[in-house]
């Protein structure tokens, strides 16, 4: 009699979904790619500076979809830097130019929409994210409140969708030469004077200086943010250009600057970059062996390594698996692609 046993056919690997983030680990450090894209573990998150960018996002992103046209009212009535915000003792007084003394009274709030939602902010958006600490929440607040505060001061609004959906967090995908994308911009400003549409990833940087318009137009972020926003235009409409919004993290001034470049200017050398990082990643893979990436002073990425106990000391306090698999890249919602 034959077998009837029905036959085990082989899982279909799917094939991987790559984002910026991915190739950017990739090229830091092979071992941390493997922990992190490969054993799907993450680290204790202490690093201050990882939990304040996620919560500037957290708070900015929520200003943007709340207030898409804030810029109608405020937009080009006053310079940058009228607006200060106190939102507690983290936010240290300004002084005053004429007598040299801080002044402990300079609560000078121009925009209450923004003012009000400060608690909300701190409450509802910033206590629920990982590692909640209240004074690197607060400073967060005010970073991201002053920043889109400057943001609208500076005549900018949200753009919309095709469906009139604010375009905050946007999910682009598609191929970047051979490779599959996924990227998400964190939103796309219209101008209210020149009409122009900009792609922006904020940032909250304590290194404004180092983002030029030459690094605009190299950096990976932005040329794989370029390539694949065309392909989503029927969705978000026409991108004119791309950069970076930067909020300065400085405690004592608040500084806004956006750096961008024209897209038809941005750099496509990102899609051979990105060949031979995957050309060497296959090769660990069929080596098993992920090389540590560890060099010397203060270029060493180790220094802001979530894993760095665990792979340099054997600690493992704090490893464990990552509930953010399936990550957004691996997720198959392409339903509009
Ligand atoms: S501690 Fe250094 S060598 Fe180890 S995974 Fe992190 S960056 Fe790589």
């Amino acid at each position: 009699m034959a077998n009837t046993a029905p036959v085990q056919q082989p899982e279909e690997k799917k094939e991987e979904v790559w984002s910026h983030s991915r190739i950017a680990t990739a090229q830091r450090c092979a071992r941390q790619f493997k922990y992190i894209y490969r054993d799907h573990l993450t680290g204790p998150g202490d690093f201050a500076a990882m939990k304040r960018g996620n919560a500037v996002d957290a708070a900015f992103n929520y200003l943007a979809e709340k207030y898409p046209d804030l810029c109608d009212t405020y937009g080009f009535t006053e310079p940058e830097y009228l607006v200060s915000i106190r939102l507690g003792k983290n936010m240290k007084p300004i002084k005053n130019k004429k007598t040299g003394k801080f002044k402990e009274d300079h609560i000078e709030v121009t925009i209450p929409e923004l003012a009000a939602e400060r608690e909300i902010i701190h409450q509802k958006i910033l206590a629920a994210q990982p590692g909640y600490e209240p004074d690197l929440v607060e400073h967060a607040a005010e970073i991201a409140i002053h920043g889109y505060a400057t943001f609208a001061r500076k005549g900018y609004r949200i753009a919309r969708d095709v469906d009139g959906k604010p375009l905050v967090q946007v999910n682009l995908f598609g191929r970047v030469g051979e490779t599959l994308m996924r990227g998400y911009a964190d939103f796309i400003a219209e101008h209210m004077k020149t009409g122009e549409r900009t792609l922006f990833d904020g940032k909250a940087t304590g290194a404004i200086p180092g983002y030029t318009e030459g690094y605009v137009r190299h950096a990976p972020q932005t040329a794989i943010y370029k390539i694949l926003a065309p392909r989503q235009e029927k969705r978000i409409g026409r991108i004119d250009r791309v950069g970076f919004f930067l909020m300065g993290i400085a405690q004592t001034k608040r500084q806004e600057v956006e750096v961008t470049v024209p897209a038809k200017e941005i750099s496509d050398e990102i899609i051979k970059s990105i060949t031979l990082v995957r050309a060497r990643v296959r090769l660990y893979e069929n080596l098993d062996y992920w090389p540590r990436e560890v060099k010397a002073a203060h270029e060493s990425p180790c220094k802001l390594c979530d894993f760095a106990a665990y792979c340099l000391e054997g600690n493992a306090a704090g490893i464990r698996p990552s509930d953010r698999y399936p990550s957004r890249d691996e997720e198959a919602e392409i339903e509009w692609y």
